[in-house]
């Protein structure tokens, strides 16, 4: 089997969030038309790779030279190839466009076995525990602007049948924000409001100093937290060591450094964090994602997967080691999450009463697209 070409196709939809100045992602006042894209990796037996996402320029420079031709079964090599072909293009070939290639590629090899990807990558499960993860803080009213409606969230999730729940609280650009003490009092509201039993997370402002860090750490101890997630800068491992030294509750890391599965070897090295982290997104694909997780495996260490998405659940159901939970969101009182984007059939996340994700069982990765509605909603 031959790659013999990479389409990208842009599309009309529409989207019920908008992201704010700093990028974080908060409910719209309505539905509005936005675009997305899907890219298809087309092969001479007919059988494609298709993902979410790719940038149509770059691929037509970078990424065909490279792809078309070759097997696409060679997935360890095209990575890599991409990997070094990023030496000297970081600043356009991004982990992100990296990703999209591989998840395609995986997407392409389980059509073509007609098997779901989380199998070829070995199964250990076919659903994982999900926690509620919320949009960042707001002001809006009725939404997540108080600690109290972070606890009424929270007690709503618990109802839904989630086994756990995480809070994102106030960023920038909100004028006031960040602030340590009303992230301790929206965690206590959550607490307050769940009772004991139910696993609770926070994933703060992620450029705290050392001392607010530490501080909000050992007050999530109090309140009986799961683990504190990026509250700090991650360029400095060394802070990241420190905190962990100074608490009991884990601290989770690194979710956004880049580096892929070197930084997060560095990182396991030297017991910079309790707990791992790693998304498709994150380390440029499913490929580098299933090393990250396997090194975890090899020092003990969890590995807590960060998004969601038919790439990171195909992953979580193929790892031994937890990887407890799946990501789910991000979710907000006004966001209905649960109908598709016009564009999908279906979501790749179905939540059951018990709060677990089940995996779809179709070939590939389980992506759902209404190529109907995408054909039918084209941008030049
Ligand atoms: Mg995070």
């Amino acid at each position: 089997m031959k790659i013999t070409d990479i389409t990208i196709d842009r599309f009309k939809t529409t989207s019920r969030t908008v992201a704010d100045a700093d990028g974080h992602g908060h409910p719209a006042p309505e539905p509005y038309e936005t675009t997305s894209s899907v890219m298809r990796i087309h092969t001479d037996e007919g059988v494609e790779g298709v993902t979410v996402g790719g940038n149509a320029a770059l691929v037509e420079s970078i990424v065909k030279p490279l792809l078309i031709g070759r097997d696409p079964f060679y997935r360890e090599q095209i990575w890599h190839l991409l990997n070094e072909r990023q030496r000297l293009h970081k600043g356009t070939l991004s982990d992100k466009l990296i990703c999209a290639v591989d998840l395609a590629l995986w997407d392409l090899a389980g059509k073509a076995t007609h098997q779901p990807v989380y199998k070829l990558l070995g199964a250990t499960r076919s659903k994982v525990p999900a926690y509620a993860s919320t949009m960042c803080g707001d002001e809006l009213p009725g939404g997540l602007s108080t600690p109290e409606e972070y606890g009424a969230f929270a007690k709503a999730c618990q109802d839904k049948g989630y086994s756990a729940f995480k809070l994102h609280t106030w960023q920038p650009p909100i004028e006031w924000a960040p602030d340590p003490k009303m992230d301790v009092a929206a965690c206590a509201a959550v607490r307050d409001a769940v009772g004991p039993d139910m696993r609770l997370m926070l994933d703060p402002f992620h450029f705290y100093d050392r001392q607010d860090a530490c501080w909000i750490g050992r007050e999530l101890e109090k309140l009986d937290y799961y683990w504190i997630e990026e509250p700090m800068d991650e360029q400095s491992m060394s802070s990241y060591k420190w905190l962990t030294d100074q608490l009991l509750i884990p601290v989770v890391g690194p979710e956004t450094m880049e580096g892929k599965h070197f930084t997060r070897a560095e990182w396991i090295v030297q017991n910079a964090a309790d707990i791992s982290r790693a998304g498709v997104g994150d380390v440029g694909g499913l490929t580098p994602l299933m090393k990250t997780i396997h090194l975890c495996e090899s020092h003990g260490v969890r590995c807590e997967i960060h998004g969601g998405g038919p790439g990171n659940l195909a992953a979580l159901c193929a790892m031994q080691i937890p990887g407890e939970y799946y990501e789910r969101g991000l979710l907000h009182p006004f966001v209905d999450y649960e109908t598709p984007p016009p564009h999908l059939h279906s979501i790749a996340d179905p939540l059951d009463d018990e709060g677990n994700v089940t995996i779809a069982d179709t070939p590939g990765l389980g992506w759902d697209f209404d190529w109907e509605w995408i054909a039918a909603h084209p941008i030049d």
